[in-house]
């Protein structure tokens, strides 16, 4: 039994599945039956080969500072700032500790452009690359401006199957609904 899906953002000690029916891969670990994440960052199940993995993306030096790039993911979306739990990660050696930093994205950092709505950019639960603009306030000042930033795996708000990219739009496969995001240029094929 899969408890968790393709695209669900974790931290390591998270229950992701059973022995029963998967083996754990990049980033996951079995005790007693059961898998966990050992790693922070975004599932993968691969229902072919049986396996579960957890894939972080881990970018920049142990201490978050301007210019680092970061995966988080959205909590809160208001009408002027998205709030982002960043799971980026610091440590040597395998041992990756989560910094449980909270991440802001203003609605003038969202995008090149004017944005008028930010409920069009961003929805909670969706998982964004950003980068730190200023690492020194808390929450930590975020942009997603940028061809390369943006959400890079999205869920429907109403079914939570995965939104597929349809040019600049997002159609759910399952039950066909349409969304927006402030999309990264490599929606949901930098991280899975
Ligand atoms: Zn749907």
């Amino acid at each position: 039994m899969v408890e968790v899906r393709t695209g669900d953002f974790v931290v390591p000690g998270d229950f992701l599945a059973t022995t029963e029916e998967f083996v754990p891969g990049e980033g996951a670990y079995e005790e007693g039956g059961k898998i966990y994440a050992s790693s922070t960052g975004v599932v993968l199940v691969d229902a072919r080969m049986k396996r579960i993995s957890v894939f972080s993306r881990v970018l920049g030096p142990p201490t978050l500072k301007r210019d680092d790039v970061v995966v988080g993911r959205v909590d809160e979306v208001r009408d002027q700032s998205a709030n982002v739990y960043i799971g980026v990660l610091r440590g040597r050696e395998d041992r990756e500790l989560p910094l449980p930093n909270l991440g802001m994205i203003h609605i003038s950092q969202t995008h090149t452009g004017y944005v008028k709505d930010l409920a069009k950019q961003f929805k909670p639960g969706d998982i964004v690359r950003a980068r730190v603009l200023n690492a020194r306030r808390e929450p930590v000042q975020l942009t997603t401006a940028g061809d390369e930033l943006g959400v890079i795996v999205a869920a429907c708000s109403r079914c939570r199957a995965l939104l597929e990219r349809e040019g600049t739009k997002l159609r759910c496969p399952n039950c066909g609904n349409v969304e927006f995001r402030k999309l990264a240029n490599d929606y949901r094929q930098g991280v899975l």
